[in-house]
């Protein structure tokens, strides 16, 4: 008996930011859709990334605020965090998120198909036996956790997908990798009462930020009690009934209850059949021209899988603009640095645009002027005692082209840096633009108004 097919104008393989962002647009656009996921709708970033490990950091700074309360006259002390509670937490978010999520996309008349998928042929996708074909196909099958040459993921070694399960809070934690994810758990852990170091073969953390925000938060953490190891790598892991030793190329070894392996992530291709189609890969990545397309028939794809930064929000903005191309609408390519970064740590780091070493390397050294502003003298971050910097970087008589903060609330500052670099801003223009007082944005303000030749409270 042969089984029933599922024809439809775009079928969608991984239903993640950029899969589900597609199919929402796409089915908005009056578009017939069909939706493969093999897993949950919502993927990485909704049930494994972006929001479990959110509601954890807001747990984390909740623990953190009880303990710096008697400093600020509020009487209180923290008995404990309770990590089945913060998990019922965590899990409650992701479930009313989850649940939003799927009523939307029955909404939305879209047909949601549960299996493994993979490219038969330029128009049909396999579903454990089951031929889905459409007239467009877009995958957006995410990716996993790296795995660290040499280092197994098994008992108390880790990788985010295990930490995020965890009922149990390291009293001892080791984590390898200074990235976005190795950073925010650093920090949650060390809020929990951990003590906590950050292994990192690279010479700072962060190292597709700023020099100086890397160098602020690598402070910033170190001020917190984290242990921060840079231009080191691991040589060794034993695991045994006492606890995880991690052997480092400097020749100190580590002893620890938890080893965090975040040292990045893989894109899901494998076995998809995009090469055999013609998609031209590269280390697992498919390679997509600026509007997404592979050059492959009418295959698109997006997400985590097309190289760049792995965000939610670029494959969401990515999926968009491929169901708009598929509808006959003219979406303008992702301009790549207007992407912002955020990182949920305590102090977060968030920038957009370039860093002043990639602005110097597109301009020239003799092109490019910086101002930083320490949040030091800005009256808001003394009360929320937060410390930090605003950097911006412009072309001399030219626009903002990039803007780099840390500190307590950068990831929500970074909306105003990012309206500034998107519109390619002089400071001369932005600058009058009156910022509420006290406001962290004021130090935005500042850095502007310095860039612009009117500095008001440097010290000269
Ligand atoms: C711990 C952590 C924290 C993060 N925090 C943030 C953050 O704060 N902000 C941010 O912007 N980004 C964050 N990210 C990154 C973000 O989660 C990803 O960039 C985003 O989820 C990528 O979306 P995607 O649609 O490409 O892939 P995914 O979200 O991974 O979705 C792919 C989907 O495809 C499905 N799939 C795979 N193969 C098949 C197949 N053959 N057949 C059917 N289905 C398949 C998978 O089950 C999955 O559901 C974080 C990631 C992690 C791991």
């Amino acid at each position: 008996m042969s089984t029933p097919t599922v024809d439809a104008d775009v079928v969608i393989l991984g239903a993640g930011s950029a899969g589900y962002a597609c199919a929402l647009r796409a089915a908005q656009l009056g578009l017939t859709v069909a939706l493969i996921e093999a897993d949950k709708v919502g993927g990485t970033c909704l049930h494994r990334g972006c929001i479990p490990t959110k509601a954890i950091l807001h747990t984390a700074e909740v623990a953190d605020i009880v303990r710096s309360a008697p400093g600020l006259g509020v009487r209180a002390t923290l008995d404990a965090v309770d990590i089945v509670a913060v998990n019922a937490f965590k899990t409650g978010v992701v479930s009313r998120l989850h649940r939003g999520l799927t009523g939307l996309i029955e909404q939305r008349g879209i047909r949601v198909i549960t299996g493994v998928g993979a490219l038969k042929d330029p128009h049909t996708v396999d579903v454990d036996g089951r031929a889905v074909t459409g007239r467009h196909v877009v995958v957006a099958t995410g990716a996993r956790p790296a795995m660290a040459r040499g280092i197994e993921i098994v008992g108390h070694v880790i990788t985010s997908d295990q930490a995020l399960g965890m009922d149990w809070i390291p009293r001892t934690a080791v984590v390898l990798g200074g990235g976005v994810i190795g950073v925010e758990f650093a920090s949650a852990w060390q809020s929990f009462g951990a003590q906590v170091a950050v292994v990192e073969a690279l010479d700072r953390l962060l190292p597709f930020e700023d020099e100086d925000a890397s160098a602020a938060i690598a402070r910033a953490l170190r001020r917190r009690g984290i242990a921060i190891k840079t231009a080191t790598s691991v040589s060794q892991v034993i695991e045994d009934a006492t606890g995880v030793h991690v052997a480092l190329s400097d020749g100190a070894t580590l002893d620890t209850d938890i080893l965090l392996v975040a040292v990045g992530r893989i894109p899901n291709t494998e076995g998809l059949g995009l090469d055999r189609l013609g998609v031209t890969m590269e280390g697992g990545y498919a390679i997509v021209d600026e509007r997404c397309h592979t050059g492959v028939a009418n295959i698109w794809a997006a997400g985590d899988i097309v190289p760049g930064p792995q965000l939610a929000h670029r494959g969401f903005a990515q999926g968009i603009a491929i169901a708009e191309r598929i509808a006959g609408l003219d979406a303008p390519p992702l301009v790549a640095s207007q992407v912002p970064h955020v990182v949920y740590s305590d102090p977060e780091v968030a920038s957009v645009g370039l860093t002043q070493a990639q602005a110097v390397a597109a301009y020239g050294p003799d092109a490019i002027v910086a101002e930083s502003q320490t949040l030091g003298g800005n009256a808001r971050s003394l009360v929320l005692q937060t410390s930090g910097m605003v950097k911006i970087v412009r072309v001399k008589d030219g626009p903002v082209v990039g803007i780099h903060i840390v500190g307590a609330r950068a990831g929500e500052l970074i909306g105003e840096a990012q309206l500034i670099v998107g519109w390619e801003a002089f400071p001369e223009e932005v600058a009058p633009l009156i910022h509420a007082h006290p406001t962290q944005t004021e130090v935005l303000g500042e850095a502007l108004a310095a860039l612009a030749g009117k500095p008001l409270h440097t010290h000269v």
